[in-house]
């Protein structure tokens, strides 16, 4: 499966905002985004640099991409369901990319990134109604219960996450029960629970033109 592989802090730096893309030490002062909170690269400091409408657009499908960890194909397919979708395409994008399994896992504190999220249920750490699933970017659904297995709940990874989740608000559209190991889908969240700051009515406008 590709997968973008750019060292993750440039990725922050580059998009002006904590993406929160390597777990606990997001949270601590080696965050190099709180050290170098300017672009990467050469001319990473230069300022007044004027952006055109095409580039903010851009700038901001980059960036919800680099949130969720999905590459532009992808990010093509899901832009082009949630289309499809009644309601507000930008919102249906974002409430399909929360439904990613990998998503729901970092979500539910067993994990502390995305990154690392994905790779947990890469390994088979994991079920989904009592059935094993391996897929990142599987879509959840309302009611479903996602639940570490019963061999996987000694991983440092996910115990360390469990123990670490506390810095994070849990979303009050799901539901999870540490001690057992387990979270259900309540609901899907609305716009408003989404609190990265995202327009992704920007996106919108790209991909219609
Ligand atoms: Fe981004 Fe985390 Fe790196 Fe800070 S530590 S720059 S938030 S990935």
């Amino acid at each position: 499966m590709a997968r973008y592989s750019e060292a993750a802090c440039r990725l922050c730096r580059r998009e002006n905002l904590k993406l929160f893309l390597k777990g606990d030490r997001c949270y601590t002062d080696k965050c190099a985004f709180e050290r170098r909170s300017y672009a990467p690269g050469q001319h990473g400091q230069r300022r007044g640099r004027k952006i055109s409408d095409y580039g903010i657009q851009l700038r901001e499908k980059q960036k919800v991409k680099r949130i969720y960890g999905v590459l532009e194909k992808q990010f093509r397919r899901y832009y082009t369901r949630a289309d499809r979708q009644k309601g507000i395409t930008g919102t249906n994008l974002l409430i399909l990319l929360e439904r990613r399994l990998d998503n729901i896992v970092y979500r539910m504190g067993f994990a502390s990134s995305r990154n690392q999220a994905r790779q947990v249920v890469r390994h088979n750490h994991f079920t989904v109604n009592g059935s094993k699933v391996n897929i990142p970017s599987y879509q959840v659904k309302i009611g479903d219960m996602i639940e570490v297995r019963e061999k996987s709940r000694k991983s440092p990874f996910i115990l360390e996450a469990m123990e670490t989740v506390v810095r994070r608000e849990m979303p009050s559209w799901l539901e999870v029960d540490g001690s057992n190991f387990r979270g259900i889908i309540k609901e899907f969240p609305n716009r408003e629970e989404l609190t990265m700051p995202i327009n992704e009515q920007l996106i919108v406008e790209l991909y219609s033109k």
